[in-house]
């Protein structure tokens, strides 16, 4: 599907749907557009959305990104990033925005639960909803629907959407930022194995039309807080748990963790790779103690083991074969890492 010789414009046509090419011509400058993504928006859910709404402006259109909550503080430097509304902390301004669109595009979720608080308002906005996303199995709420989990992001999905609506000599440098912001960071900084020749192919596009990518790695990476370096440090010398029998590794932070080091949100981001990346782990881990009895977990794993279905299973949550989250309600980290070792031998001699 993601072959041939010029690959960003080949892909396109066979990728995008005729009903997906639809949808610009169903645009116009009269309507009110939102762009959201899912709750606690990691680079790719606010690349994508942000990235979207550069390129949309760009062609004339008006749009409103609405998110259901903050993102990570590394990201704050994204063009426009201090324009989002915050469902959680403009709720009536948000539920607005929402009610009177004509149009929603919904990007980087599968299913109206992944929104979080903002789920009803979402639900009952009567606007059309448009997705774009690369979770597996999404839900039957898209008025029209690009999906590929085969993709490594939401932001390479619509680059490809772009240039199916023969725009991609148009995208500004402010929406690439976007877009790169999103590839890099949902590939894990283009090594993880969804990335692809047209994933490439997408990146030299950006770079033929003057992306400057070192200084994007370097404003997302490189300006880290002292408390954040100290936090992960800490956690990976005295908070990590290793069950060598099995490869699994779990690093657990308490609130009382988190205060010593003022945590904010994004400090913790990154850590569970850390952990992966220990020789002999090949699912890692992080659980955060978000408040007393909701411990949330990220999970990452190597080769074949699906942390999708173990975080579906035991864990309320969800997301890809190699990268996925949930919670836990209603236990102690140090219940929880029990809990853990007391299900190890199911997870890894039955499979889940
Ligand atoms: P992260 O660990 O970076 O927060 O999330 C990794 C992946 O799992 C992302 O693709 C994210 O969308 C998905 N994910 C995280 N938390 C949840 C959850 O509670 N439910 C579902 N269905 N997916 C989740
Ligand atoms: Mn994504």
């Amino acid at each position: 599907m993601r072959e041939g010789i010029n690959l960003l414009e080949s892909a396109s046509p066979t990728m995008i749907s005729e009903m997906a090419r639809q949808c610009w011509n169903e645009m116009d400058s009269n309507q009110s557009i939102v762009i959201t993504a899912h709750r606690s928006p990691d680079g790719d859910a606010v690349g994508a959305a942000l990235g979207f709404h550069h390129h949309l402006k760009a062609m004339g259109l008006t749009t409103s990104v609405v998110l259901p909550d903050r993102f990570p503080s590394f990201l704050n430097w994204m063009p426009e990033a201090d324009g989002i509304c915050f469902y959680d902390e403009e709720t009536e301004s948000a539920t607005q925005l929402l009610h009177a669109a004509d149009v929603i595009w919904c990007l980087d979720f599968n299913g109206l639960d992944r929104v979080g608080k903002m789920e009803e308002a979402l639900r009952e906005a009567p606007g059309r909803k448009w997705v774009v996303d690369h979770h597996q199995l999404p839900d039957d709420f898209a008025d029209c629907l690009l999906s590929d989990p085969t993709c490594g992001s939401t932001c390479e999905l619509l680059v490809d959407l772009i240039v199916g609506w023969g725009q991609g000599e148009l995208l500004t440098h402010d929406a690439m930022a976007c877009f790169y912001v999103g590839i890099m960071t949902d590939t894990g900084s283009f090594r993880f194995p969804s990335v692809t020749a047209h994933t490439h192919a997408v990146l030299a596009h950006f770079m033929s039309r003057g992306l400057e990518h070192a200084s994007i790695h370097q404003k997302t990476f490189d300006e880290q807080s002292l408390n954040r370096v100290q936090l992960q440090g800490f956690a990976m010398s005295q908070r990590l748990h290793v069950f060598n029998d099995y490869g699994l590794a779990i690093v657990g932070l308490e609130r009382a963790d988190l205060n010593r080091f003022h945590y904010e949100s994004g400090d913790t981001e990154g850590l569970v790779n850390k952990v992966l990346g220990l020789a002999g782990v090949g699912v890692a881990i992080m659980a955060r103690e978000a408040e007393p009895g909701l411990i949330k977990l990220s999970l990452r794993s190597a080769g074949d083991f699906s942390v999708r279905d173990l975080a579906a299973a035991e864990f309320g949550g969800g997301g890809h074969k190699n990268a996925a989250g949930g919670v836990v309600k209603g236990m102690s980290m140090p219940q929880f890492i029990e809990f853990v070792s007391t299900r190890l031998s199911d997870w890894f001699n039955a499979g889940v």
